[in-house]
């Protein structure tokens, strides 16, 4: 595949060339390719999103994609990178990570964002439990779930406690403030959507947060799993409601 292939299939997944920026540390936009891999302990295909900044490659973690072809796990993995906010919308072009203090809080908490999820994953396969990751409940829905029991359809969520809102770790950049507000108080409503779309489409909703002790997150998920049973059990579990 030549040079030009490449770019055109990186756009192709993306949705357009437009949607495949990300902000380096000064703000400036510069584009982002995904890089598909097949873990060598699992077999499985795990998606990462790299960029060039300050001279330097970054990479960020997307999580596995389980598509049959290469051009479904690419587009697979953008969709992951946009509903992971990575991606600059165009619409907030250069201004939205507007002090150097704003973007380490946003990379590191976009780092720790995918961490609790496999802490919580590995936990419940040691218990035995067998689940897919990082898929959508409902295929014409555009909401990825982080751990999915499709024949319980049971989905379980990870909220990162910067994006999600989380009353207790959430501190908002002092610059632009405005934009942050508004941007995470999106984010928990979208999250409130998700909840009553997919209860609609006779889902069970699990909501952890990436601050939950692990076995408290895997107690919760067991929980959900007996519920989703019951007729008569509310649909959604939440880790904490604050
Ligand atoms: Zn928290």
């Amino acid at each position: 595949m030549t040079r030009t292939d490449r770019k055109r299939e990186q756009d192709r997944a993306a949705g357009g060339h437009a949607k495949r920026f990300v902000s380096d540390e000064s703000g400036v936009k510069v584009p982002a390719t995904v890089v598909l891999t097949e873990s060598r302990r699992t077999g499985h295909v795990v998606a990462r999103l790299e960029w060039a900044a300050a001279g330097r490659r970054r990479r960020y973690s997307l999580g596995e994609v389980d598509h049959p072809t290469r051009s479904a796990n690419l587009r697979a993995a953008w969709l992951l990178a946009e509903e992971a906010g990575l991606l600059v919308a165009e619409e907030i072009g250069n201004s939205w990570a507007s002090s150097s203090g704003t973007r380490a809080s946003m990379r590191s908490n976009r780092a720790r964002d995918t961490k609790p999820e496999l802490r919580l994953r590995s936990s419940l396969h040691r218990e035995g439990l067998r689940f897919r990751v990082n898929a959508r409940p409902v295929a014409t829905l555009r909401r990825t779930a982080d751990v999915l029991f499709t024949k319980h359809k049971v989905a379980v969520f990870v909220d990162g406690c910067y994006w999600h809102g989380c009353s207790t770790h959430r501190s908002i950049p002092s610059t632009n403030r405005e934009f942050w507000v508004s941007k995470i108080e999106g984010n928990k409503s979208r999250d409130r959507e998700t909840d009553s779309l997919l209860v609609e489409h006779g889902w069970f909703v699990v909501r952890v947060w990436e601050h939950t002790p692990i076995d408290d997150a895997a107690a919760l998920v067991r929980l959900g799993l007996e519920e989703s049973k019951s007729k008569h059990a509310a649909r959604v579990l939440r880790a904490d409601v604050r």
